[in-house]
């Protein structure tokens, strides 16, 4: 079986991610969706946050885990005995940064692979920075990320409003 990771920020974890996600475990049947911490990008939520709603929006999603890692993709990817890497595509402007990615990978390691699927097209224009944009400005997130975020992300910003 292809051992697949799914490497990501999660900040926060959005329905485009879950719909990638479910696409993914039922292609390959299992899927370890692994946040990466990286010290450069400061996210709005901690990495202990990302893990607890990444888990509770996939619960019950057969075949998923979570995981988190730092430093090199290729290397999480290699200790974990995986061989693909599965990214989501959400329209051009993601392409040249991704297929960069990718190739970089498979140069540090011609047998990972790296595999691109598309969210369903009413997911296709979400992001993690969007989603925050719109809840700092007061929006509505419900349609567009699980209960749990939603709740976290109006908890984060009535605090940071306090204070
Ligand atoms: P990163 O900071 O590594 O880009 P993200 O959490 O923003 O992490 O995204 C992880 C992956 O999921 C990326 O490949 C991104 O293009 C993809 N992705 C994010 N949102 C969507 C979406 N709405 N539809 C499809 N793919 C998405």
């Amino acid at each position: 079986m292809r051992k697949v990771i799914y490497p990501g920020s999660f900040d926060p974890v959005t329905f485009g991610h879950i719909d990638v996600a479910k696409r993914a475990v039922s292609i390959f049947g299992n899927l370890t969706l692994a946040i990466v911490l990286n010290p450069e990008k400061r996210g709005l939520f901690t990495l202990q946050e990302r893990v607890d709603m990444l888990k509770q929006a996939t619960k019950g999603i057969k075949g998923i885990s979570i995981d988190t890692f730092d430093g090199l993709l290729v290397n999480f990817v290699r200790q974990n005995k995986a061989n693909v890497i599965v990214r989501g595509l959400r329209a051009i402007s993601d392409f040249e940064y991704e297929f960069q990615m990718a190739l970089t990978n498979r140069k540090l390691d011609e047998r990972i692979e790296t595999v691109f699927l598309m969210s369903s097209e009413q997911y296709s224009y979400l992001s993690s920075r969007a989603i925050k944009e719109i809840a700092t400005l007061g929006g509505d997130v419900a349609r567009f990320v699980p209960p749990c975020v939603a709740a976290l992300l109006r908890r984060k910003l009535s605090a940071a409003n306090r204070s």
